[in-house]
């Protein structure tokens, strides 16, 4: 299983996460796996976050440990259903 720091992560593009007890996994465009995401401080507690501005959906995560952020492209499920 692959994993990738939130620091080397930046642009990436998201297309679905679920969040495991071992960790919160990601499918990324370009890569075959799912990755999982660490963080710096190792705990890799992530609190996650999807959002909808016209136009463009981000995946936003944090880590509820050290407040390490990033966001991400997300090419997921399109518009929520409502
Ligand atoms: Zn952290």
């Amino acid at each position: 299983m692959r994993q990738v720091s939130v620091t080397a992560s930046v642009g990436m593009v998201v297309l679905g996460w679920r969040a495991a007890d071992d960790g919160l996994f990601l499918r990324v465009r370009g890569h075959a796996d799912e990755v999982i995401l660490r963080c710096e401080c190792d705990r890799s507690h992530w609190i996650v976050r999807e959002q909808y501005p016209a136009g463009a959906a981000q995946l936003l995560v944090s880590c509820h440990n050290c407040g390490q952020r990033q966001s991400y492209l997300f090419e997921g499920p399109g518009l929520p259903a409502r």
